[in-house]
């Protein structure tokens, strides 16, 4: 069989059963980063991912100095979705011997601004060289206070869903990249640079995280059709999803527009978003939602609600079920 049959996320499953159970004070496989708790008011947190040339990225469609800060946002980011500060970071690369010392000196710098903007420590990591492709490998180590962890399995029925950002730019801007254009207008641009710089919602997940109505969060990787069925899976519910609710940036709509892509779609499945989805007991979303304003400028968006186990996943348009042609994000499973 090969994995392609299966996808990634059953495969996750399937190597999962091969280990022992873990322990209480450990939360592993299944969420955005593990959990280890260090004594009884705190908990370490570790996250790893992945970036490899030609999946995650092209190597002439992004600087190297926005690589290196994008190979480590992402990673803060799943750090931000359970709650926590980031505190240090591991950096591993597989290098092509043709790589040019300069490129990577920039990706270093790109890596350090980040670093330093978060203030975090570099603690370590491997170099090993690759035969193709460069391959980069980030860690994170991060503290959250025991009380204030949030995870995906926390969802109840009834639960408001709510995302923390704008939803498709960072998609859009990938298919802006992949057109190959010769010079892209201002909407463009912004959509090319929400896809290669994005910026990991810490301060709006430990925010989020300090109310206990906040019931479960999860950073925005693979698209909210791909996220949400991680959490159903993990809170064992289910979920609707009003797709007329997705918020959308102005720049977003106007390109999708002039291309003639399926906005609501591309919000959905896009991907690479990296704000948070969370759940939010639905009688405590008004008062949230409206300190998040307050606090941040921008809003928290309710985009559905959670549904028992019985329930299936749906997707409304203009109070219609619809379905969508494509699916969230899976490495092996075709779009
Ligand atoms: P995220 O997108 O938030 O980084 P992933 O979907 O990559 O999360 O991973 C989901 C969970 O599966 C995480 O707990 C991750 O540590 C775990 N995981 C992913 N790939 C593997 C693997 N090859 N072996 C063990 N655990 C894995
Ligand atoms: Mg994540």
């Amino acid at each position: 069989m090969k994995i392609t049959e299966i996808g990634e996320f059953e495969f996750i499953k399937r190597i999962a059963q091969k280990f022992k159970v873990l322990p209480e004070n450990l939360i592993g496989i299944g969420d955005d980063c593990a959990v280890i708790e260090c004594d009884k008011d705190n908990c370490m947190l570790v996250t790893t991912d992945m970036l490899i040339e030609d999946v995650h990225f092209i190597k002439n469609k992004i600087s190297a100095f926005d690589l290196g800060k994008k190979a480590v946002a992402v990673n803060i980011s799943d750090i931000a979705a359970m709650g926590g500060k980031p505190h240090s970071a591991f950096i591993s690369l597989g290098i092509p011997p043709e790589t040019n010392v300069e490129w990577l000196d920039t990706f270093y710098n790109g890596m350090a601004n980040i670093l330093e903007n978060y203030n975090l420590f570099l603690l370590g990591g491997d170099t090993t060289k690759s035969h193709e492709k460069l391959v980069i490998n980030i860690g994170i180590i991060g503290y959250v206070e025991k009380r204030f962890l949030k995870l995906r399995s926390g969802a109840r029925i009834g639960d408001a869903i709510c995302v923390t950002g704008y939803l498709g730019d960072s998609g859009a801007g990938l298919k802006l990249l992949i057109q190959d254009k010769e010079s892209y207008d201002p909407d463009e641009t912004y959509l090319i640079e929400r896809h290669n710089c994005p910026n990991p919602h810490v301060t709006e997940g430990v925010w989020l995280a300090q109310y206990a109505e906040v019931n479960s969060m999860m950073d925005i990787s693979d698209g909210i059709d791909s996220d949400i069925k991680r959490i159903m899976e993990m809170s064992s519910c289910g979920a609707e999803i009003y797709l007329d609710k997705l918020p959308l940036s102005q720049s977003f709509v106007k390109i999708c527009e002039k291309y003639g892509w399926d906005k609501y779609e591309l919000a959905a499945t896009g991907g690479e978003d990296y704000c948070l989805l969370v759940t939010i007991n639905s009688e405590n979303y008004d008062i949230i939602a409206n300190e998040f304003q307050k606090k941040f400028s921008n809003p928290l968006t309710k985009i559905g609600k959670v549904l028992d186990s019985k329930s299936s996943f749906s997707y409304y348009l203009n109070n219609k079920k619809i379905n969508l042609k494509s699916i969230g994000y899976d490495h092996f499973l075709i779009k």
